[in-house]
């Protein structure tokens, strides 16, 4: 469902995504670790074009983003996201913020995005809260807040990058739990994230990056008993 093939990226002249290839098959989950700087943001900022790769090809759902292609809306659409610091309208309550895309982007009425708005606060365990505005809760319930109004689009796709870096170490687990549940429902999901608990019980393939490149991807099992590389060995033992 998401396909790299060969992409750069540079900022000016600093090349930070070099050949990098992967392909995700839809229902996978792909946890991206690396080094502060290695590109891992730039890689998954890049799969809804908040950011312009320069070469290579990148396509999502079979449609190829680039430069001159129109309704990029349409693939932003299929791609939910969730940002390290919540990224809430500090001004809207919960619910509004859940259905702010729904109804102000895809016009959707009011009643059907809020019926399903309701349903996904409650499967974020968050229901109690819809009323609130985001600076009432605490750091976990808002992140947990953004998951629900990424996946109140619908989305075939959820990216996360570093969810859990910004939060209290106590508020870390309910995040991942929901994260977790997420998996379960087949979503096919590209986090980045240094949780490597996570890692272990949820992806499929683990990608290390550092310095713009993809320097090692295997599964959990292999990556973390018997690295081949010797960056990725000497990051493993820097988190774990
Ligand atoms: P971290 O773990 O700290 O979040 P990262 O792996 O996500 O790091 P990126 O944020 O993708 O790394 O950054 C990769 C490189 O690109 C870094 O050298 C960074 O300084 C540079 N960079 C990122 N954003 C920009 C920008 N808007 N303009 C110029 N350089 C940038
Ligand atoms: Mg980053």
């Amino acid at each position: 469902i998401v396909e790299l093939q060969s992409v750069c990226k540079w900022y000016g002249t600093h090349k930070v995504l070099s050949d990098i290839s992967l392909q995700v098959e839809r229902g996978r989950k792909i946890v991206v670790c690396g080094p502060s700087g290695s590109g891992k943001s730039t890689l998954i900022r890049c799969l809804n074009r908040l950011e312009a790769h320069q070469e290579g090809r990148i396509l999502v759902d079979g449609i190829e983003l680039h430069s001159k292609m129109r309704g990029i809306e349409q693939v932003r659409r299929k791609v939910g996201m969730v940002f390290q610091n919540f990224n809430l309208f500090p001004h809207m309550t919960v619910l509004e913020n859940v259905i702010a895309a729904p109804v102000y982007a895809m016009g959707e009425d009011r009643a059907s995005a809020g019926k399903r708005a309701e349903e996904l606060l409650a499967r974020v365990n968050i229901a109690e809260q819809a009323a609130k505005y985001p600076g009432q809760l605490s750091g976990g319930q808002q992140q947990r807040v953004a998951i629900a109004r990424a996946l109140c689009m619908r989305p075939e796709i959820m990216l996360f990058d570093e969810p859990t870096s910004a939060l209290d170490p106590e508020m870390v687990a309910e995040v991942l739990d929901t994260m977790v549940s997420l998996a379960r429902t087949g979503m096919t999901m590209i986090c980045v994230t240094h949780e490597m608990g996570f890692a272990r019980s949820v992806a499929d393939e683990i990608v290390f990056m550092d310095k713009g490149e993809i320097v090692e991807r295997a599964p959990p099992e292999t990556f973390f008993t018997s690295p081949r590389n010797a960056r990725t060995k000497q990051f493993l033992s820097q988190i774990l």
